[in-house]
């Protein structure tokens, strides 16, 4: 699937960052144009694989290239004003190469958790191609305003965009260790998996022949209809296989093809289930969900079509949904077969809730201390008696 990226904020820009080196190290042309934005001059300079003239400073004449400070509501402000900038950015690329747009930003802050509607709004206005988000929740220990900014932009979100993919942070947290090393880790994840989904639908001319490869329709289709979707990824090495007992059975010469298969037919099936039942980007409950996306990757001959269908079944099965599409994503030197999910239309989510009511509290105290904060100034500036008079 083509795409044209838009990293917006600190967390935005790395993660676009990190899917053009991606893109680069495994040949998947994914990213078509990338274009990082943001209020804070340093963090731009900080990329490495964002080109210089794909950087726009925006909100220079409201904060001189110091970023918003976690104001969101300033974020959107300054997006909207130099928003011609942000679109003429976005004139250079040829609409007609890209399947979609994907805006990435993390939530709990103020450029991209403001901005990333903002620019999805416009670019709803403009083009025909479906707008996503790749939107990064704050883990629950990162505080009140984190988690508020997060709950309001997650519903401007879900309002201005085709779908809200969603990474949660807090479900990638390792305790002990240092933010900027566990940031890299988790962008690496989400990369990765974003990566193979995306890369899914754009298998390379003259690349393996496979059985039913995944095209960039189906992974729209099962985006369209909008919401909040979530990925779901497992994978398992070849090799450990191929000395295993797999190995074995193909080794002896006793050409037992048909226990062969069955074997490959289980491995994926039960990939399909790790994937779905272990971690997903966004914990939710899988039954209910509406649209469902089912890529094997991996090379061809352990992309087995039984096992992919069983594995569609199954999730049928388990989301309840009849819309659950499938298929495989060869890819030759791969030293591992992959099973990547995509969860479209969740409705029950326990985290989110749980963020909103935090959202909620955090909101309540914020406008207590404010109103408080008034009378309380007063009470000290104030002598109480009216005896002393300010200057003029
Ligand atoms: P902005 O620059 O004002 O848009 O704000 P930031 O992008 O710095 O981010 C705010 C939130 O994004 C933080 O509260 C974190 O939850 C998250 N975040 C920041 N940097 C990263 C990163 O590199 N990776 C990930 N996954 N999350 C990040």
């Amino acid at each position: 699937m083509k795409l044209a990226m838009i990293g917006y904020g600190q967390a935005g820009g790395k993660i676009l960052d990190k899917f053009l080196e991606y893109d680069q190290r495994h040949g998947s042309n994914i990213v078509r144009a990338a274009l990082a934005v943001n209020t804070a001059k340093a963090d731009l300079m900080g990329l490495q694989h964002v080109p210089e003239e794909n950087r726009v400073l925006v909100g220079q004449s409201r904060v001189k290239g110091h970023g918003v400070g976690a104001d969101n509501e300033l974020g959107a402000e300054v997006a909207e004003e130099d928003i011609d900038e942000v679109m003429s950015a976005m004139d250079d690329v040829p609409a007609h190469e890209v399947d979609a747009f994907l805006i990435i930003a993390g939530m709990g802050g103020g450029s991209g958790s403001g901005g990333g509607p903002v620019v999805a709004r416009h670019l709803k206005r403009i083009y025909t191609e479906p707008v996503y988000a790749l939107g990064v929740l704050p883990s629950s220990d990162e505080g009140g305003i984190y988690t508020l900014n997060a709950a309001r932009s997650f519903q401007t979100f879900v309002r201005e965009t085709d779908n809200l993919l969603v990474f949660d942070n807090d479900n990638w947290r390792n305790a002990g260790e240092s933010m900027q090393g566990g940031y890299d880790a988790i962008n690496q994840e989400i990369v990765d998996r974003f990566g193979l989904l995306f890369g899914a639908g754009e298998v390379e001319h003259g690349g393996e022949v496979a059985e039913s490869v995944v095209d960039s329709s189906e992974i729209i289709n099962t985006l369209s209809g909008g919401g909040v979707s979530t990925v779901g990824y497992a994978s398992e090495t070849i090799e450990r296989e191929d000395t295993g007992l797999l190995s074995r059975f193909r080794g002896n010469g006793g050409g037992d093809d048909s226990l062969d298969a069955a074997q490959t037919t289980n491995r994926v099936t039960s990939l399909v289930r790790k994937a779905t039942l272990g971690r997903l980007t966004l914990p939710c409950e899988v039954n209910g969900v509406e649209r469902g996306l089912l890529v094997m990757a991996g090379p061809s001959k352990y992309l087995n079509r039984k096992g992919i269908e069983r594995g569609r079944k199954w999730m049928e099965e388990q989301t309840g949904s009849m819309e659950v599409r499938g298929g495989d994503y060869p890819l030759r030197s791969a030293g591992e077969v992959s099973s990547i999910v995509l969860l479209s239309g969740v409705t029950d989510c326990a985290r989110i809730k749980q963020l909103q009511q935090v959202a909620i509290e955090a909101q309540d105290n914020i406008d207590e201390i404010r109103d408080e904060s008034d009378h309380n100034l007063d009470n000290l500036v104030n002598d109480g008696q009216d005896e002393l008079e300010p200057l003029f």
